[in-house]
């Protein structure tokens, strides 16, 4: 249970007063659903109205307070005119501007004769200084009103900076004095205030340098967010070790009889990949191993291969993948193997309704089916596992720490093994689970030939029609990727259907249109038509960027390469180049190239090293950008900025470790602190791990 000291803070915004529902769910948008989020949306940046001009001396343009006497009310004839009050000072003269305010309203807050302090944006039309709406309008008397510096926070549309800052500010009084959950030596180290300080600091910023991520304030502030992530991950890795107890060893028969129906060894990197899970499987230790390869080097053989170790000794095992086409894909591939050696699979996806869907329920709960494949379809309730012993998470950068979680949750121990393509640093990757071991695939297939990587602007595009016409007759399968514009997925939609129009002009009935927005059947139709060879061109959004596999395509054309970002780009074009022929990608741009987009593209035809791609990504974007994205899977931090504070992630892992080691129940003074910070970051989930939580 949440301590009761938090609960004003966990209050919905709608609570603070003047926040009513229309501002409640734009706050929302822009920060999130409670209090305490107002907290965490830190200004970026900050209204100086310092500079007291007078009304002669005043330039253009800028944030001015004036102290000014005020002479007529000039009301509009129209109501759509402004209405404008004209003061003076005693260098000249000036006009307050207003549209479409209550003339009563102004007469309160400017009447003829008084004196008053206005402050906001002034201009020159013809001569005339105007102020229109200003920020601040106060009597004299009343000048202590009047912010001289005011943070500005990060808006939405519709949402003004007014009411957000007053609601800020509401939620800063609320914010209430927490006994201190940090090490004291530590903070007399880095010279960090409380938690209260340090907040009440950041949102009141006196100069830009206050704005910095490295102030005493903001640092604390990232800490405090690192270290409830770390002590989250390492509580919940910690209930993982209690709860071991499998020792999951199979005879190897199943996996014999596989590897003799493979048309192909394993490399040396997938034999040792595969001997390292076996080992942890074997183990009582509770398998937590991400698997990294690159595109095509063939983690799905290996974690099939892992999968039947536990099928032999009797029990379950799942693979999920992030979408419906690649969990179909895997079944694809998986299935006649299966089939093959007598081991019972089965899809679950979230199409199957009904007496089907029950069915396949059913024959897992039983036990009968020994592999699951599916979608997120497996997290839902209803799914249950009779002997679940490992499960496989492809992708993971698709999804939640959170889901992966409750995935693993279904077996009482399972062991857990994650696929990725995208490698992330290490101190990244402590951030989803505290420590991990990783095993990679370096060596890619044998057999495969370096894709000839071509960058050509798009006036071009009748030269690279005429080469696929050729290529096509010659038998090759392309894919033809439409960027995916932001928040736009309708004019993505647009640019895809007719470029599919245009190439189907050309090339005849032979071309066919993927894109996010079909049906699952409908796209599964079009990928199998495209596999058996019925189409020719795959026009396709992006959907088709994460494994799928159609060795027999050959050209990848990119349209407007410069658009993506290079791990993607990377992606794309692993989607050709893994048969026995020559492999090409042909990058459109659209010219003149931006310096960033003209790197990238270099990189590309450099190197199809995954990692070193990686890396130079990591370079040209920065970590946040490319591993702070929503669809990462890693948590993304409100306070924390991954790049900057990186020296903070080290000392919380470091701190939450050795909390762990002294107060494993977080029962000392200092746990309780520390629990009340687990709540305070919506931790709640690592202090239920906690016997006494
Ligand atoms: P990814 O790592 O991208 O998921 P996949 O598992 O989809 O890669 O494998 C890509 C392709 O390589 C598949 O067609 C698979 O059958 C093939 N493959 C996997 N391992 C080997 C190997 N050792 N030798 C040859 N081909 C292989
Ligand atoms: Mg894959």
């Amino acid at each position: 249970m949440r301590p009761e000291i938090l609960n004003k803070l966990f209050a919905a915004v709608t609570s603070i007063p003047g926040v009513g529902p229309r501002i409640g769910k734009l706050i929302e948008a822009v920060a999130g659903p409670h209090v305490v989020n107002l907290l965490w949306h830190l200004p970026s940046g900050l209204i100086d109205r310092s500079f007291t001009p007078t009304i002669a001396a005043a330039p253009d343009g800028v944030i001015a307070t004036m102290t000014v006497t005020v002479d007529a009310h000039v009301k509009p004839r129209t109501p759509r005119l402004p209405y404008k009050v004209k003061c003076s000072d005693a260098t000249g003269v000036m006009e307050l501007v207003f549209f479409r305010v209550h003339g009563d309203y102004l007469d309160k807050t400017l009447p003829v004769g008084a004196t008053r302090i206005v402050s906001g944006e002034v201009k020159r039309y013809d001569g005339v200084l105007q102020m229109t709406h200003p920020d601040f309008i106060v009597a004299p008397e009343e000048s202590a009103q009047l912010r001289v510096i005011e943070p500005v926070y990060p808006l939405t549309a519709g949402l003004t900076a007014r009411p957000l800052a007053r609601a800020i500010r509401a939620a800063l009084e609320r914010a209430p004095e927490l006994a201190e959950w940090d090490d004291k030596p530590f903070l007399a180290r880095e010279k960090f205030p409380a938690w209260r300080e340090a907040l009440l600091a950041a949102h009141s910023p006196k100069s830009l340098a206050d704005l910095a991520l490295t102030t005493p304030a903001r640092r604390r502030l990232a800490f405090d967010e690192l270290l409830a992530n770390q002590l989250a991950v390492a509580l919940v890795r910690a209930r993982q070790r209690r709860l071991r107890g499998l020792r999951i060893a199979g005879d190897g028969r199943l996996r014999r009889k596989a590897l003799a129906t493979l048309p192909f060894k394993l490399t040396h990197s997938q034999e040792v990949a595969l001997r390292e899970i076996l080992a942890d499987m074997a183990s009582e230790t509770r398998m937590m191993r991400l698997l990294q390869g690159d595109v095509g080097s063939g983690k799905t053989v290996v974690a099939f291969l892992a999968m039947l170790n536990a099928v032999e000794t009797g029990r379950q095992a799942v693979l999920m993948a992030p979408t419906e086409i690649l969990a179909r894909q895997h079944m694809a591939t998986i299935a006649p193997i299966a089939d093959a050696i007598g081991v019972p699979v089965a899809l679950i996806t979230g199409r199957d309704k009904g007496a089907v869907r029950a069915q396949a329920r059913d024959l897992l709960a039983s036990g009968h089916t020994a592999i699951a494949i599916g979608t997120h379809a497996l997290f839902q309730e209803d799914i249950e596992f009779r002997d679940l012993a490992l499960a496989v998470v492809d992708e993971q950068h698709r999804f939640g720490v959170h889901q992966r979680l409750e995935l693993a949750g279904k077996g009482r121990a399972a062991d857990v093994l994650v696929m990725t393509a995208t490698p992330i640093p290490r101190t990244l990757m402590m951030t989803a689970y505290g420590d991990l071991d990783v095993s990679r695939l370096i060596d890619k297939p044998p057999g495969r030939k370096p894709i000839d990587t071509r960058a050509l602007p798009v006036n071009r595009l009748e030269e690279v029609a005429d080469s696929l016409s050729r290529a096509i007759a010659g038998g090759a399968r392309v894919y033809w990727v439409c960027p995916l514009i932001e928040e736009s997925e309708l004019i993505d939609l647009a640019a895809a259907t007719e470029r599919a129009a245009h190439l189907t002009q050309r090339f005849g009935r032979r071309v066919g249109l993927l894109h996010g927005k079909m049906k699952s059947r409908d796209k599964d139709q079009i990928m199998a038509r495209f596999a058996a060879g019925d189409i020719d061109i795959l026009v396709a959004t992006t959907v088709i960027e994460v494994g799928v596999d159609v060795p027999e395509a050959t050209v990848m054309v990119i349209e407007h390469a410069e658009r993506f970002g290079l791990a993607q780009l990377h992606q794309l074009r692993g989607r050709v180049g893994r048969g026995a022929a020559t492999s090409s990608c042909l990058l459109l741009y659209a010219a003149p190239l931006g310096e960033t987009a003209r790197k990238r593209i270099e990189i590309l035809r450099e190197t199809e090293d995954g990692f070193r791609i990686a890396e130079e990504d990591l370079r040209l974007r920065g970590a946040g950008e490319v591993l702070g994205t929503r669809q990462s899977g890693l948590p993304e931090f409100r306070l924390a900025d991954i790049a900057a504070h990186e020296d903070l992630l080290a000392a919380a892992t470091d701190d939450a470790r050795i909390i762990l080691e002294r107060d494993p129940e977080l029962a000392s003074e200092r746990g309780q602190a520390l629990r009340v910070l687990l709540y305070l970051f919506e931790r709640d989930a690592a202090v239920q791990t906690l016997r006494s939580g």
